[in-house]
């Protein structure tokens, strides 16, 4: 048949193994998942009270256009509601954007690593893809200008970046901004915004760059990524756009719902900043007491450096009961991502790295 040619060599994305999936295999009955970088704090209490009182009709499709959703975010944002689209999570926006404007004779510029959606919708459209290394696990601002050219279509910005955590300071964006050519649209990927301490108003950016396009989502500090909702916030220009190629009914009714009613508790939001703020550091001291290379991070992950194969030290974790991101898959080979939990998880992965450093430590021994 005629599949795409460049489809024939994508993989699907791979999931990281479920809880019940560990469970069953390693026989352990306290499985803690920190490898989707998902709320371990859960999520504002308005969002059950706003689910039992829910009491309409599932025949019907939900609102495509949002209404309530739209006015909720707007209003918190300080934007028009015609600035938004909201999507099946951002990574279904990342497709909307990617189908929007990539095709075969059109590049698109991201850092590496970074959040892998980006190329993988850049290679179903058939475009050219241009990568630029990271440097100390920051955005190469300079060396993503030099590579657009007159064919480039979409830059990609992750910041805080997966898998890093480093955060793009306001002052480098804005001259970034100032040299990206007006016919280039900038996607800031502000998925972990709401972890930022200190953040900076990156929306302000959006009346004098028209060609920026602001990515959140509420499936990680708001706590709801089952429900698949995010949005994107730009010009009601570029919404115009966009707005045609998404799916009629992409977002669903109890999305729509429990994201309004999420939206509105910012006390949760600030409480959680705090909280994961404060189990960051622990493991920085941690990776600082036992010499482990980390990047500071602003979200709600940290990417340790363990100096061995990743996949091993995943599957070591794994056997504790902790499902952590080996960082193989993610461009680091011998780090893992690991998600930021409650104390008493951070505790537990802690203290089962301190066991498998000393282990590390005995067999380089048995070898000499
Ligand atoms: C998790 C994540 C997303 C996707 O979030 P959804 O809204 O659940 O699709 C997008 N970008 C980055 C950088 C992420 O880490």
């Amino acid at each position: 048949m005629k599949w795409k040619e460049q489809i024939l060599n994508l993989r699907a994305y791979q999931p990281g193994k479920s809880i019940e999936e560990v469970k069953r295999q390693y026989q352990l009955d306290s499985i803690v998942k920190l490898a989707s970088n998902e709320n371990p704090f859960g999520y504002s209490p308005n969002v059950d009270t706003a689910l039992k009182e829910f009491h309409s009709s599932f025949i019907l499709y939900p609102d495509g256009g949002a209404f309530k959703l739209r006015e909720a975010t707007a209003s918190l944002l300080g934007v028009n509601k015609d600035q938004l689209i909201f999507a099946n999570g951002t990574d279904e926006l990342v497709q909307i954007i990617s189908r929007a404007m990539l095709e075969h004779g059109k590049n698109t510029v991201m850092a590496t690593p970074t959040f892998p959606q980006y190329k993988h919708a850049a290679i179903v459209e058939g475009a050219e893809v241009r990568e630029v290394e990271l440097v100390n696990g920051s955005h190469d601002l300079n060396k993503m200008l030099a590579v657009i050219d007159e064919n480039t279509a979409i830059v990609w910005v992750c910041s805080p970046n997966n898998p890093t955590g480093s955060y793009i300071p306001e002052d480098e964006l804005r001259s970034f901004l100032e040299s990206v050519p007006e016919d280039v649209l900038v996607v800031l990927d502000e998925a972990y915004f709401e972890y930022v301490n200190d953040s900076y108003n990156s929306l302000a950016f959006l009346n004098q760059f028209p060609n920026l396009i602001i990515m959140r989502t509420f499936s990680k500090m708001y706590g709801l990524a089952s429900f698949r909702v995010g949005y994107g916030v730009s010009s009601a220009t570029n919404i115009k756009r966009l707005e045609p190629v998404r799916l009629p009914f992409n977002t669903n009714v109890l999305g729509q719902l429990v994201a309004s009613a999420a939206i509105t508790d910012q006390d949760f939001v600030k409480s959680c900043r705090q909280r994961n703020s404060e189990e960051r550091e622990k493991y920085y001291t941690f990776c600082q007491e036992n010499e482990l290379h980390y990047y500071p991070s602003q979200g709600n992950f940290i990417l340790i450096d363990f100096g061995r194969d990743g996949d091993e030290v995943a599957q070591f974790l794994l056997s504790k009961g902790l499902i952590v991101r080996s960082g193989k898959s993610l461009g680091f080979p011998t780090s893992a991502r690991i998600t930021i939990g409650l104390e008493e998880s951070n505790e537990r992965v802690r203290s089962a790295i301190k066991e498998l450093l000393e282990k590390g430590v005995e067999l380089q021994e048995d070898f000499s």
